[in-house]
């Protein structure tokens, strides 16, 4: 060892002791705070899917190649990061000798090729990823960027990093390859050789090379270790874990989304008739009565900004990103941690649990967070806004988007669940809504006998559960469809259609009462429950006797077919639903329906939230639609998984839109835009946004808004069908 490598290896050996020191303290931290949240233990169940799921996800950047240049760019640089760890190993041997590589597979043609590979593409990788963060830099001028709130030194930092070990690198195999140090043969290492070739033959080159790589990797571990709230940097370790305890490892996507998770307290689900708001935890108050995944989900987030780019709130300016929600609940939660850790914290009464003498060491920033509300305006010191909680329409683009699998829709109704049961505090109109819901049984408070109105005027008996028991479908009407006038037309059509297909089919009438969707979403799962079991009861009496696979409901709004689908097994409520627009397709698929009269001037398709992303329903209202129109449907630039809101999910329906522009006009803009003259939809509350949308702008002339139903009808139909108020109106050119 010449004495060049004796500097070389004291300093890469003094560097590293103090970064792995420092690693070791914060992942204590990190661990520390994340095991401050409340238990979840069903997360711990069904270990083989979450294996497969995490691998699958991680190797194959499921969600990331669909933003396929970014998603190639990223997915070269983690396998770089995996694999090329084996090099910055190997420099710790560099550093000793110049002609020092890794035992046995240092010395192997295919170890020097497949890293030569890896290195040169993630050079590209890196290169891009950073052209990309440059242009969307929220500086640029113009245009809202995915980058706006994110923490942009942090990203140019971990950046430069990368780029810098991937060069030096090359330049450390070019030292070895310039001293005739290298092993590898030129066909297997190009690069190298190309470096070398330009490199003098110094003979310290390549530890002194090898040091820098290590100094800069060290630099790198020092500074994530003293910045634990660094995700761009942590991620590449947290999402790992943060994937594996995803909610639903088994679903094929966006396990996230569909059913929202019960309420728990100390990780057992709520039981409304023994809960007792003193002992038991009634939604998240405090940012510690978020789970320990909810923590970790805060931890992992990269901030990319993926879920702020598709989100519907922040895309028509009102003060929600996802990202910057998820950002500001893991800074309190780590500016918090001191005083909790410490042994702090309020009890479910409000109460102080630590004495004085355990927080007399806590500082007085971490006691001046603890004090923050966690729901508050920027005057009460709130973590969020109240205008931030109550603008999530619980859409779910944000999780669909999220590559590391964060569960943002969770969180946001778990802080509304706490503000609506406990402080009755949420937007004064909505209040409207959840009165009706407990009195009269559906969100528009109308009277209950009025349910089978709709049934008038058909030119057919519309058969009640009880009257026929051998029907193969129950028809779940919903509260829209019973009550509100266009949804009413959906609902006749699809009878008709039933009828006309010969499927044998009943409805509850008035046994029927909302399904509660607006309520659990709004946050009151009081009245969920309420209504959910009194359905469920209906439901399995008018079931009695059958398997699940014959306890058929067909829904025509999405939001009662994800409810009844999704949510009523965690009240002992199976049944197999299905979306109107599954069950047309089918028929028409059999032969059952044939539409004979295509309707033309264009037609574009408008995915609802929680029949699409929440359920992956794509494919049959499209199929439906191709089968019922002139030539091809017109998709608009956001469609399927990255459709955008009509703005009534989340209970947003009864609430007031105050702040930006409308959700509705800005998808009706985008559906005028594509020139169609119809604009299908699958979901009666997407139908009133909507044609709103389109009256608003003074339109209703030129575009109608109408349910797949009502298309595939007036194709099976084209003289018409009795009760449909536009029957003798050619739809549209
Ligand atoms: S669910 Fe939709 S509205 Fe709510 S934060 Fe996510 S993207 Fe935004
Ligand atoms: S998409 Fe996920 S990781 Fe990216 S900013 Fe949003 S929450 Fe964070």
């Amino acid at each position: 060892m010449g004495s060049v490598q004796i500097v070389t290896t004291i300093l890469a050996a003094a560097i590293t002791a103090v970064a792995v020191w420092l690693a070791v303290r914060a992942v204590m931290k990190m661990t520390a705070v994340i095991r401050l949240g409340q238990p979840a233990p069903e997360r711990f169940g069904d270990k083989g899917a979450r294996t497969t799921k995490m691998l699958v996800e991680t190797a194959g950047h499921t969600r990331m190649l669909k933003w396929s240049v970014v998603g190639a760019a990223h997915w070269f640089v983690m396998v770089g990061f995996i694999v090329l760890s084996l090099l910055v190993l190997e420099a710790y041997f560099e550093v000793v000798t110049p002609g020092g590589g890794l035992p046995i597979i240092g010395h192997w043609t295919v170890f020097g090729l497949v890293t030569e590979w890896i290195g040169i593409l993630g050079l590209a990788g890196i290169l891009v990823l950073m052209a990309i963060r440059l242009r969307n830099r929220p500086t640029r001028p113009g245009g809202l960027s995915r980058f706006t709130g994110s923490t942009m030194w942090q990203g140019y930092f971990v950046e430069w990093v990368v780029l810098l070990v991937l060069i030096f690198g090359f330049v450390i195999r070019g030292f070895k390859v310039a001293t005739d140090h290298f092993e590898y043969p030129v066909w297997a290492t190009p690069l190298s050789h190309a470096v070398g070739a330009a490199l003098p033959a110094w003979s310290a080159g390549v530890s002194v090379a090898a040091l820098i790589k290590i100094a800069i990797s060290m630099t790198w571990l020092i500074v994530i270790s003293l910045n634990v709230t660094m995700g761009v940097a942590w991620h590449r370790f947290l999402a790992f874990p943060n994937i594996f305890f995803k909610r639903d490892p088994a679903k094929p996507a966006g396990s996230g989304l569909g059913p929202l998770r019960p309420m728990t307290s100390q990780g057992k689900p709520l039981d409304f008739e023994e809960a007792d708001p003193e002992k038991d935890q009634f939604g998240v108050a405090q940012v510690e009565q978020f789970t320990w995944k909810g923590l970790l989900d805060f931890s992992t987030c990269t901030e990319c900004g993926r879920c702020q780019s598709q989100c519907p709130a922040w895309n028509t300016g009102k003060p929600l990103s996802p990202k910057l929600l998820v950002l500001s609940l893991r800074d309190h939660a780590y500016a918090k941690a001191p005083y909790l850790l410490a042994g702090g914290g309020k009890d479910l009464t409000g109460e102080e649990k630590g004495t004085q003498e355990q927080l007399a060491g806590v500082d007085v920033l971490a006691m001046a967070e603890a004090d923050r509300p966690l729901i508050g305006t920027a005057e009460e010191g709130g973590v969020i806004d109240p205008d931030v909680l109550w603008s999530c329409t619980t859409c779910g683009a944000c999780v669909e988007q999220c590559p590391v699998d964060i569960e943002h829709v969770d969180h946001i109704v778990d802080m509304r669940r706490y503000q609506v049961l406990i402080e009755s505090s949420f937007p004064s109109e909505a209040g409207v809504m959840l009165r009706n819901l407990e009195n009269k049984g559906n969100p528009w408070g109308a009277p209950q006998n009025t349910r089978e109105d709709w049934t008038k005027g058909l030119e057919f008996e519309v058969p009640r559960v009880g009257e026929a028991d051998d029907f193969e479908y129950l028809f779940w009407v919903g509260c829209a469809g019973a009550f509100e006038d266009r949804a009413k037309k959906t609902t006749r059509a699809v009878a008709t259609l039933l009828h006309e297909a010969g499927v044998k089919f009943a409805i509850l009438g008035e046994g029927e009462t909302c399904s509660g969707d607006p309520a659990r979403r709004i946050g009151n799962e009081f009245v969920f429950q309420m209504l959910a079991q009194q359905n469920v009861e209906t439901l399995n009496e008018a079931f009695e006797g059958r398997e699940k696979a014959k306890r058929k409901i067909v829904a025509t709004c999405p939001h009662c077919f994800n409810t009844l689908g999704n949510e009523y097994g965690q009240l002992g409520g199976e049944f197999e639903v299905v979306h109107h627009t599954q069950l047309l397709a089918h028929l028409v698929a059999t032969g059952k329906l044939t539409p004979v009269q295509p309707v033309d001037g264009g037609v574009t398709y408008h995915d609802p939230c929680y029949l699409g992303r929440h359920n992956r329903v794509f494919a049959p209202p499209r199929e439906v639609l191709g089968d019922s129109i002139q030539g091809d449907l017109i998709e608009m630039p956001r469609n399927s998984e990255r459709s955008f809101c009509c703005g009534a999910g989340g209970a947003r329906m009864w609430m007031e839109e105050k702040i930006g522009k409308r959700i509705n006009v800005d998808r009706v803009e985008e559906a005028m835009a594509t020139g169609a003259k119809t604009v299908a939809v699958g979901c009666p509350f997407c139908s009133t946004m909507l044609n709103d949308g389109v009256n608003g702008k003074g339109a209703g002339e030129q575009v109608e808004v109408v349910d797949v139903a009502s298309v595939l009808l007036r194709s099976v139909r084209p003289a018409g069908a009795p009760g449909d108020e536009k029957e003798s109106e050619p739809v549209a050119g």
